[in-house]
């Protein structure tokens, strides 16, 4: 079984977009319980042990899910994105991003967090991914997400919004999901 709901949201999102595949090389942003971290490697990793790679970050301390590597930090304090990449084997395939801050039960406030993990999320994001690769992350309608969303765009081939199911119909939580990942970073071709 899965240890969280939230696991149905990232299979619902796969089941539309079908971006998990075999020996990818994932990093999972607010990993814990560990729902998605799970998928992940069962997606990832082929029965012979294979080549994929999951590497999962929380807040929390968390059980750790056999065939990924996870711990414990905040990832907003500039040790974390150090570790992750210290710990990445090779660019990344996917980079994801489930992190919700503690509700304040003030709206504004509470969307402003998220896109502010968002944002953070999506730097970090275009340092690892391979070209091609794929970012999910978690925010809210109404957030402060345009100027990110507009430099998605040019990041990436294809950027959308998407309800899963399995997402509460009364939240305002919604994903998106940008694939093709252009790697502008890098020299273009001559
Ligand atoms: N996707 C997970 C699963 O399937 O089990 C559920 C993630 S839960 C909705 C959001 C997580 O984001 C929480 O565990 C929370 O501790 C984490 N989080 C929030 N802010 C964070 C931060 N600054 N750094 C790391 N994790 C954070």
């Amino acid at each position: 079984g899965f240890r969280s709901r939230a696991a149905f949201k990232l299979l619902q999102l796969d089941e539309k977009f079908g971006f998990l595949k075999r020996g990818q090389r994932i990093v999972d942003l607010g990993a814990a319980p560990g729902g998605w971290t799970q998928i992940a490697v069962d997606r990832s990793k082929s029965d012979k042990g294979g080549t994929g790679q999951v590497i999962g970050i929380d807040l929390l301390e968390m059980e750790p899910v056999p065939g990924a590597t996870t711990f414990q930090m905040d990832f907003t304090i500039p040790e974390a994105p150090a570790r992750l990449k210290a710990l990445l084997q090779g660019p990344a395939d996917i980079v994801m991003s489930d992190m919700a801050a503690n509700t304040t039960g003030h709206t504004q406030t509470d969307h402003l967090r998220i896109a502010g993990l968002a944002e953070m999320a999506y730097q970090f994001a275009v340092e690892v991914l391979a070209p091609g690769g794929t970012f999910i992350c978690k925010l809210f309608q109404g957030g402060a997400e345009r100027e990110l969303l507009a430099q998605m765009k040019k990041d990436f081939a294809t950027v959308r919004h998407a309800k899963p199911a399995a997402s509460r119909q009364d939240s305002s939580e919604t994903y998106l999901v940008a694939m093709g990942f252009r790697n502008v970073a890098a020299p273009a071709a001559a």
